[in-house]
């Protein structure tokens, strides 16, 4: 589908209808809607305790209250409210001090706390003391503290045991969760005639996230019948961790880490014995020095197989409790009564694994529209947020910041008619680094250029266009952090997340008539550059796998598309490299700037806040009116990613009259 005009040698044409070829379909496969920031963790809260608090997925609520327990054992304690993988919660947050003290009627709980109304809300309860005295009093109290995506303080979940005997046990209570917000106290209460009992914990969450303990209505006995077979961590794509019972290092092929602050997916495969009964077990996942639990409860029927997400624990597990020296444990428990082979499905068999995590760092975007062909798109909060959600998914970034700067750039002629005109697109781009050289924004931070020329995709790309273009930039070159696309719903996000990657330094990947494909890109069959790894979108409402062997790369034109785990090395690389680095640079000069196209040489936009040069430097000669050579010369050359390049040459001296630089002449 790949036009066949001769520029095409320059131009990364995509015809709207060839999915073959494309940016224009690169985003067919990404499903449009996002999803809300903060949801996609559903773990539950809440507490083994018996009677301990519940609280599990699926809307929120406010906070809840409770009273603690009146008698012993059975006394229940209500903990954590709220919760879950859900878009908004308010931070219901409530700590009840529940209570078990046995003997005599317990008091009840503590007062319930409520906590904010944001997604950060939330409240700490911390679980009250359990003093008892007389009779079988005293057993764990407490519950779960919540945990919750912002920082806040520890919640300490109720004191454990006093002196009491056969109280309900804990399970695995105790600590609460990190919380956030306000804190509360669970009450203390006094009990009736036996003691003191006081407790509860509260906890809340405020997006989907708890943890703490587990609380998923299930027993405490391994599951029979089966094994765990492996353990695999997702982010982008699978990072295995654990092989038949021995752990691995946590990265892949090529060299894709576990990256911190970023929400993952981890994934629980099992093997089953022959016989072996379907039934709904759970995977408990333990973070952290068992601070912060997560659980999926799933039917399983059969043995894992790659690609289904039937048939394996898949938990999610928010990008806040990916840390440094981050450790883990995993165990497979019945929920009801269950036979078979006792094979211990636990991972580590005693203690914790540890694993190795990669600090990135977020990605920080500045998105401008563009006005040309008399249009000016709008970039609304919709806009943002599906940039974001793209971008934190796929990406190897503690997440995306979007900043939306309503100043629109002029002086672009891309339109219906420029559509595969690489030299408006190239010229449009110089009025982008202009514009983020004027601002000054921080280092790191890249501008997106959005134009919109015609109403519809249809009416501006009907017969082939251009959907973005970048700079293949250089580490240290902060003017070619940039890019520009066009905006139409459904398909700036991926094209987007292509040109971003070019603007880190990325190369095409090879596939379907990509321009100068990267010769170093690992996995590529019949000419298409293939993810190499197994794929995860967050941004899918259902869990599902993406195949290696039919998703292509994001840097190439080939649908459908997801990221490899080269390229997601790659931008780890560089996003490290600029948010960590020193970085040399030259003496600071003013500049002009020469775009070269299929048309020749032409001036961009004057360089006038002196900088460093940014680029490959190459040859130049100055030439007088004659045509002869005055002085040889060095320009900085950055190559763009539809075969364009931008040079950064001295500003004239007198007698200087022409240039003479890459393959062609411009007079000054
Ligand atoms: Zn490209």
């Amino acid at each position: 589908m790949r036009s066949t005009l001769a520029l095409s040698a320059f131009v990364a044409i995509l015809a709207l209808a060839g999915c073959e070829n494309g940016e224009s379909a690169r985003t067919l496969s990404t499903g449009g809607t996002s999803k809300a920031s903060g949801g996609s963790t559903g773990a539950t809260g809440g507490s083994v305790v018996n009677g301990g608090a519940t609280s599990s997925g699926g809307t929120s609520k406010g906070g809840s209250t409770s009273q603690g327990g009146t008698s012993a054992q059975s006394s229940s304690a209500s903990g954590g409210a709220s919760t879950s993988a859900g878009t908004t919660n308010s931070g219901g947050a409530t700590a009840s001090g529940g209570s078990f003290g046995s003997g005599g009627a317990a008091g009840s709980g503590g007062t319930a706390q409520s906590g904010g109304t944001s997604r950060s809300g939330g409240s700490a309860a911390s679980g009250g003391t359990t003093t008892s005295s007389g009779g079988r009093t005293g057993s764990s109290a407490g519950g779960a503290g919540g945990i919750s995506n912002s920082g806040g303080s520890q919640s300490a979940g109720g004191s454990g045991p006093d002196a009491g005997a056969d109280g309900p046990s804990g399970g695995r209570s105790g600590t609460g969760g990190r919380a956030t917000g306000g804190s509360a106290t669970g009450g203390t209460v006094q009990g009736g005639a036996a003691g003191t009992a006081a407790g509860g914990a509260g906890g809340s969450t405020s997006s989907g996230t708890t943890g703490g303990t587990i609380n998923d209505g299930c027993l405490d006995d391994l599951a029979k019948g089966l094994s765990i077979s492996e353990i695999a961590v997702f982010q982008a794509g699978k990072i295995s961790v654990m092989k038949n019972g021995t752990a691995a290092q946590p990265t892949t092929a090529q060299g894709a880490k576990i990256v911190q602050g970023k929400d993952a997916l981890f994934r629980v495969y099992v093997t089953v014995d022959s016989g072996f009964q379907s039934r709904a077990l759970s995977a408990r996942l333990m973070l952290n020095g068992q601070s912060a639990g997560y659980s999926a409860k799933t039917t399983i029927s059969a043995s894992t197989t790659e690609l289904t997400a039937a048939n394996s624990f898949n938990i999610p597990v928010p990008g806040s409790a990916i840390t440094d020296n981050l450790d883990y444990q995993v165990e497979i428990v019945e929920c009801a009564t269950g036979s078979g082979t006792d094979h211990s499905p636990l991972f580590p068999s005693s203690g914790v694994a540890s694993l190795a995590t990669l600090k990135t760092g977020p990605e920080k975007l500045t998105v401008v529209p563009v006005t040309s062909g008399g249009t000016t798109p709008t970039l609304d909060q919709t806009f943002s947020d599906a940039l974001k959600s793209y971008i934190d998914s796929m990406y190897p970034t503690s997440g995306a910041q979007v900043t939306l700067n309503s100043t629109p750039i002029t002086g672009c002629t891309i339109t219906a008619s420029t559509a595969m005109s690489s030299s408006a697109w190239s010229s449009c781009l110089d009025s982008v680094m202009a514009r983020r050289r004027s601002d000054k924004p921080a280092n790191d931070v890249y501008y997106v250029g959005v134009v919109q020329p015609t109403s519809s995709l249809n009416s501006y790309c009907g017969s082939g266009c251009i959907m973005g273009i970048s700079p293949v930039a250089s580490l240290t070159a902060s003017s070619s952090r940039v890019s520009l696309i066009v905006g139409y719903s459904g398909y700036a996000p991926s094209t987007a997340a292509h040109e971003i990657g070019h603007a880190h330094g990325l190369e095409h990947s090879p596939g379907c008539d990509a321009d100068q494909p990267d010769p170093k890109f690992p996995y590529v069959t019949n000419g298409k550059a293939y993810i190499g790894w197994v794929g995860w979108d967050k941004q899918q409402t259902s869990t599902k796998f993406y195949d290696p062997a039919k998703y292509t790369d994001i840097m190439a034109y080939c649908s459908p598309q997801w990221i490899s785990d080269y390229v997601y090395r790659e931008l780890a690389d560089r996003i490290v490299a600029l948010n960590g680095a020193f970085i040399i640079s030259g003496p600071a000069r003013t500049w002009r700037i020469v775009i070269e196209g299929p048309s020749g040489l032409w001036w961009g936009t004057p360089v006038t806040d002196p900088i460093p040069a940014e680029g490959e430097p190459v040859a130049a000669r100055v030439l007088d009116a004659s045509g002869n050579t005055i002085v040889q010369i060095t320009g900085y050359r950055t190559p763009t990613s539809i075969g364009t390049a931008f040079y950064m040459v001295p500003d004239p001296q007198p007698g200087w009259f022409a240039i003479a630089i890459g393959e062609g002449e411009l007079a000054y």
